[in-house]
């Protein structure tokens, strides 16, 4: 089963000033009783992450007066590390490792990452890797049938996170239905929708309806602002005024700019870095054609550098370029960027990552070794 995405949000919806809006008209329906919402409204305002919020404060052994999670407790917790055992989030595969597992405060980099229910083993990871389904599948809805007829893990509420609910298709919607009809106690269902009219008519039925607000240009602006996003009013209408992806670009902007500083870091010490040191420093886990494509304007430069003096990528190291480049041969330098290509076409499957880049960077390393061994 690789349907299920346990990953928290990694930003608070509720300091979304429109996502507040929602709040009390949510708190509201579930004063009601209510035991499937529909949450929708239009597409990238973070209606998922509202979802997501309110899960926890259902899932909140100790909520606030104004009915938000408290952050603090072992429901919080465990939903803060993605793992509340209570908590069901089915989203279609492409979208299920979208966003990187939150780096919470304090956590061991090398604790183990809360898997996919049943076990996201290698072949598991591959599988998703090639067919990730936009759609929502039947399996993934029956696999909640056992968890919304069991007794709860911590004795509370059942929580249960579908979005987008137009992703479900007709098997596993009519699926879900019969859970609708049929509720189990203490099961609350949030769904989320970004186009009400593709949501199965019997499913809309059954669910009470809220809609919620989209931001204005200047709060979406200010929002991006307030969680760092560099250039807030670029990201924003590079994203057609949606806040939520802005802030997924604007965050892997910021990934690809730490990625880059760290293997110019390393390449600009030519001859002097040590295999020791590409070992312990190449990360884990890496945007492996990000990375790539960084050597290979290094690689560029060192060429260009030989062979016209100049350099085009990395002009703030190009007194650094200039000496390396003087020091090996061009064919090296040639050679070691085909050999990069050649890592580029076929650096897809992530698991080969970090040895994909430490093959590179040791082939950048023999760079020197070879015009070492020839004088
Ligand atoms: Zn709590």
């Amino acid at each position: 089963m690789a349907a299920l995405d346990h990953a928290a949000p990694t930003v608070t919806a509720l300091q979304a000033p429109w996502l507040r809006r929602a709040w009390e008209p949510l708190r509201a329906l579930r004063g009601r009783d209510a035991h499937a919402i529909l949450l929708h409204g239009a597409a990238g305002i973070g209606k998922k992450a509202l979802a997501l919020e309110f899960a926890a404060a259902l899932l909140c052994e100790q909520p606030r007066a104004d009915g938000t999670a408290c952050g603090a407790c072992s429901g919080c917790r465990l939903h803060a590390a993605g793992n509340h055992p209570d908590l069901r989030v089915v989203v279609p595969d492409s979208l299920a490792r979208l966003r990187p597992l939150p780096a919470s405060e304090g956590a061991d980099e090398d604790a183990p990452v809360p898997a996919a229910e049943g076990g996201a083993d290698e072949a598991g990871g591959e599988r998703k890797e090639k067919r990730a389904s936009r759609e929502i599948l039947i399996e993934q809805v029956r696999a909640l049938f056992d968890f919304a007829h069991v007794a709860t893990h911590r004795g509370g509420l059942r929580a249960i996170v579908v979005a987008p609910a137009e992703a479900l298709n007709a098997p596993a919607a009519n699926a879900l239905l019969k859970l609708l009809e049929e509720p189990a106690p203490g099961t609350v269902f949030v769904l989320a929708s970004d186009a009400l009219d593709q949501v199965l008519p019997t499913i809309r039925s059954r669910c009470s309806l809220l809609r919620v607000p989209a931001p204005t240009w200047d709060e979406a602006q200010a929002w991006l602002a307030q969680q760092g996003v560099a250039d807030a009013a670029e990201a924003l209408a590079a994203n057609g005024g949606a806040p939520w992806p802005a802030l997924d670009a604007g965050e892997e902007a910021e990934a690809a700019a730490q990625l880059r500083q760290l293997f110019v870091g390393l390449l600009a010490q030519g001859p002097r870095l040590s295999a020791e040191e590409v070992a312990a420093r190449v990360p884990r886990t890496l945007d492996t054609g990000s990375a790539l494509r960084v050597l290979a304007r290094w690689g560029w430069d060192l060429a260009a550098a030989q062979s016209a003096g100049v350099v085009r990528y990395h002009r703030t190291h190009a007194a650094a370029i200039l000496r390396l480049a003087s020091t090996a041969s061009l064919a090296a330098v040639v050679r070691w960027l085909d050999e990069i290509s050649r890592h580029q076409r076929s650096a897809k499957h992530p698991l080969n990552a970090r040895l994909v880049l430490e093959a590179a960077m040791f082939g950048y390393l023999d760079l020197w070794r070879e015009s070492q061994a020839r004088s």
